[in-house]
């Protein structure tokens, strides 16, 4: 039985992007439209010798409704399912309210979860990404799933979680 780490996050904060790094392939589908991934699709996942599952998610926003809310849903059935959570933020935008609202919903789910601070292209991001500590989420990984900078801590770090 391999454990399953979904990743979540709002739209466009670089899941697909990850997802794709991970797997060393593009098989999620990366937008630059929020919102294009609308289900939960998971994938076969290996790091430093420990197999798992890799679950992409559409995204999370709040008080949201029709496709957008059942994209939300899916999220959250997600992480229900879930081991271990990648949740992901964007470095550049910064904390947003939907980002502590999904921190709630994350925090009554109960697993554990790893925070990856996305976009933290240059060593400039490196530095914004000590204002996530505030999410009382522990330590924020700042990484760049474009650049693929970070992305080896933050998963020994999940892989660890699981
Ligand atoms: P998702 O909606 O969370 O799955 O986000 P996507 O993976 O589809 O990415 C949304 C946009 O952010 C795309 O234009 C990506 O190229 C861009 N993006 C993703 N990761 C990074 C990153 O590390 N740095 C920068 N600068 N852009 C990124
Ligand atoms: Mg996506």
């Amino acid at each position: 039985q391999v454990g399953v780490l979904a990743v979540v996050g709002r739209p466009n904060v670089g899941k697909s992007t990850l997802v794709n790094r991970i797997l060393g392939r593009r098989a999620a589908v990366v937008e630059d439209t929020p919102g294009v991934t609308r289900d939960r699709v998971s994938y076969d996942a290996e790091w430093a010798g420990v197999d798992f599952k890799l679950v992409d998610t559409g995204g999370w926003e709040a008080d949201v409704e029709g496709i957008d809310s059942a994209i939300a849903s899916q999220a959250q059935i997600a992480v229900q399912l879930a081991d271990g959570v990648v949740f992901v933020v964007d470095g550049q935008v910064g904390l947003t309210a939907t980002d502590e609202r999904i921190v709630r919903m994350l925090r009554s789910a109960g697993k554990p979860v790893v925070l990856a601070v996305n976009k933290s292209d240059d060593q400039a991001g490196e530095y914004m990404a000590s204002e996530f500590w505030k999410l009382g989420l522990g330590e924020p990984y700042p990484i760049s799933a474009l650049h693929g900078r970070g992305v080896g801590d933050l998963l020994d770090a999940a892989v660890d979680a699981l």
